[in-house]
C-alpha cells in the first residue's frame, strides 16, 4: 500500500494535492484488496492512479489593450472504464497539474457513485477571469477551445463548469466548438436552458449537497429545521446550498470569498441571498459589499497571519464547505468540534485536510465527503447528456426528483458498504469502496488497456 504512494512520490514529486487525494482512497480500500487478490495481480491500483491521457497546451489571447498573454490549458482524461470522461473545467490562477489530477481522480469515484455511465476527467487553465471584461473572457475561451476541441466530444469527453467557469464561459466555449466542428452536440454540460441546458443543473450541486446532508441527519432522526449552518464560498455551490438550507428551515450565518467572510447572526434570508446572487453572478463583486448593504452584519478580511479560518469558529450546528480544497485544516476542525458542530457536508472538492477528516471520524460526527455529498452536480450533468441525446427537455420537478433519488441512492450505498466493511456510519469508507469496486470491476472486464 505504501508502495503505491512511494512510487507516486518518486515519479511526480510535488503533486501534493494529488498525493493527498490518492492517500485518502488508498487508506480505505485496503480491506477490498485483501478480499480480492485478483485486484493486486491486475495492478488495478497502479492503473487507476495513472491518467489514461493528459493534454497540456498553450492558450494565447489578446486583452482589450492589444497586449498578448499566454496561459496554460489542461485536460486530464483520468478513467473511461464506465463511460466517456466527464468533469469540469476550472479557470483559476492556482490551477496546476497536481490540482487537476486530484480533481480528476475524485471525479472517477464520484461519477461511479451516481450510477450513471460516466468516466472521470478534469481540466482548466491558470487563466483568471476575475477583473477581465466579457470580451477578454470570450477571447480566452475561444483560444482554449481552438485546441481542446480535438480531444472532446459527446461520446469521448464532456467537460462542464467548476471554479471560474459558469454559464458565460460555457457559452463561449460551446460557440467555438460548434463553429469548428460544424455540429450541435451535447459536448459540454451546464449550457443555458434555451440551447440544450437542463433545468436544475445550476442548482444541482448545492441542492444535492443539502439532500445528502438531510439523509445523514435522518439516520439520527434529525432534520435541518432551525439548524444554524456555516457555509463558505459565495459562488454556484454556496448559493444553492444556502437556498436549499433555507427551504428546509435552516439558518445560514456565514458566506465568504477569497478576500474574506461575512457573519450575519440574523441569517442570510431569501432577499439577502438574491442580493448575493446578483453581486456574484452579474456584477462580479466582492462579498465585502454584503456588510455595506446590511450594516448590522460583520465582515473580516482574510488574515494571512492566522493559521485557521475564523469562519469555522462561529457557533453552529452544521458546516457546508463550498469554496475550495483544503479550506478546513486541523485547527479549523478542532474549532468545529469545540463548538459542537455535528454535521459537515462537503459541497467543495476535498475541502478538508487529511488531519481534519481524521478528527471528524474520531468524533463520529456526520461527515459527508465531497465525492458523495457534491455528486449531484455531475449527476444532473449526466441527465443533461441524456436529454441532449434524446433531444428533449424534462420539466423542473422531474429533474429535481431524479436528483433527490440519486442522492438518496448514493447515501444508501455509502451506508450499506460501510456496514459491510465493519465501519457503520463511515461515509469515507462507504464512498471510496463503492466507487472503487465499480470502476475496477469494469477495468478488469475490459482487459489490460
Ligand atoms: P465558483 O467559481 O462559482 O465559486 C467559488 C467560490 O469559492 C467563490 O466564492 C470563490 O471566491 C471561492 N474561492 C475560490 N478559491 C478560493 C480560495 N483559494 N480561497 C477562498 N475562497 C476561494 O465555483 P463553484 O461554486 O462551482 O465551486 C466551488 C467548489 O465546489 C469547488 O471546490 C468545486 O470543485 C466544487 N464543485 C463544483 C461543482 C459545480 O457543479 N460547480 C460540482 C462539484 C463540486 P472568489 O470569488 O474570491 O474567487
Amino acid at each position: 500500500m505504501t508502495d503505491i504512494l512511494e512510487l507516486m512520490q518518486s515519479r511526480d514529486p510535488g503533486e501534493r494535492e494529488f498525493h493527498q487525494a490518492v492517500e485518502e482512497v488508498v487508506d480505505s480500500i485496503k480491506p477490498v484488496l485483501d478480499r480480492n487478490p485478483e485486484y493486486r495481480r491486475a495492478a488495478v491500483l497502479e492503473r487507476i492512479v495513472e491518467p489514461e491521457r493528459i493534454i497540456l497546451f498553450r492558450a494565447p489571447w489578446t486583452d482589450d489593450q492589444g497586449q498578448v498573454h499566454v496561459n496554460r490549458g489542461y485536460r486530464v482524461e483520468m478513467n473511461s472504464a464506465i463511460g466517456p470522461y466527464k468533469g469540469g473545467l476550472r479557470f483559476h490562477p492556482s490551477v496546476n497539474l497536481s490540482i487537476l489530477k486530484f480533481l480528476a481522480f475524485e471525479q472517477v469515484f464520484k461519477n461511479a457513485l451516481t450510477t450513471l455511465p460516466m468516466g472521470g476527467g478534469k481540466g482548466g487553465s491558470d487563466f483568471d477571469p476575475k477583473g477581465k471584461s466579457d470580451n477578454e473572457v470570450m477571447r480566452f475561451c475561444q483560444s482554449f477551445m481552438m485546441e481542446l476541441f480535438r480531444y472532446i466530444g459527446p461520446n469521448t469527453d464532456v467537460p462542464a463548469g467548476d471554479i471560474g467557469v459558469g454559464a458565460r464561459e460555457i457559452g463561449f466555449l460551446f460557440g467555438m466548438y460548434k463553429k469548428i466542428r460544424n455540429e450541435f452536440t451535447g459536448v459540454l454540460t451546464g449550457k443555458s436552458l434555451n440551447w440544450g441546458g437542463s433545468l436544475i443543473r445550476p442548482e444541482a450541486t448545492g441542492y444535492g449537497n443539502v439532500y445528502f446532508a438531510s439523509e445523514m441527519l435522518a439516520t439520527r432522526e434529525k432534520t435541518l429545521e432551525n439548524k444554524i449552518c456555516l457555509v463558505s464560498g459565495s459562488g454556484n455551490v454556496a448559493q444553492f446550498t444556502t437556498e436549499k438550507i433555507l427551504q428546509l428551515g435552516g439558518k445560514v450565518v456565514t458566506l465568504s470569498d477569497s478576500s474574506g467572510y461575512i457573519y450575519d447572526e440574523e441569517g442570510v434570508d431569501t432577499e439577502k441571498l438574491e442580493f448575493v446572487k446578483r453581486l456574484k453572478n452579474v456584477r462580479r463583486g466582492r462579498i465585502k459589499e454584503y456588510v455595506e448593504k446590511y450594516p448590522d452584519t460583520h465582515y473580516a478580511d482574510v488574515d494571512p497571519s492566522l493559521d485557521y479560518n475564523p469562519l469555522w469558529d462561529r457557533k453552529a450546528d452544521c458546516a457546508f464547505p463550498c469554496a475550495t480544497q483544503n479550506e478546513i485544516n486541523e485547527k479549523d476542525a478542532m474549532h468545529l468540534m469545540k463548538n459542537e458542530v455535528n454535521l459537515v457536508s462537503e459541497g467543495a472538492n476535498m475541502p478538508s485536510t487529511h488531519q481534519a477528516v481524521d478528527i471528524f471520524l474520531d468524533h463520529k460526527i456526520l461527515y459527508g465527503p465531497g465525492k458523495a455529498a457534491n455528486a449531484g452536480g455531475v449527476a444532473v450533468s449526466g441527465l443533461e447528456m441524456a436529454q441532449n441525446s434524446m433531444r428533449l427537455n424534462w420539466p423542473r420537478e422531474e429533474v429535481d426528483n431524479r436528483l433527490k433519488t440519486i442522492m438518496k441512492q448514493i447515501h444508501q450505498t455509502c451506508c450499506d458498504v460501510a456496514v459491510d466493511f465493519g465501519e457503520p456510519g463511515n461515509y469515507v469508507v462507504g464512498a471510496n469502496i463503492a466507487g472503487f469496486v465499480k470502476v475496477v470491476d469494469a477495468m478488469l472486464d475490459q482487459g489490460v488497456v
